[in-house]
């Protein structure tokens, strides 16, 4: 599930963070499909 941190939306899967929920979600669909990550999704996160 993706979770609103504050400003920020969680992928749950892999813990990063999106400023967009929109990002965060396909963060989530491509994570739950996939052992890797996508760079083209994971570059939109929020770095910590
Ligand atoms: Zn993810």
């Amino acid at each position: 599930m993706v979770r609103k941190i504050g400003e920020l939306y969680l992928c749950e899967e892999c813990e990063l963070l999106y400023k967009d929920l929109s990002w965060a979600e396909k963060c989530e669909a491509w994570c739950k499909e996939n052992i890797s990550c996508n760079l083209e999704i994971t570059k939109h996160s929020v770095k910590t």
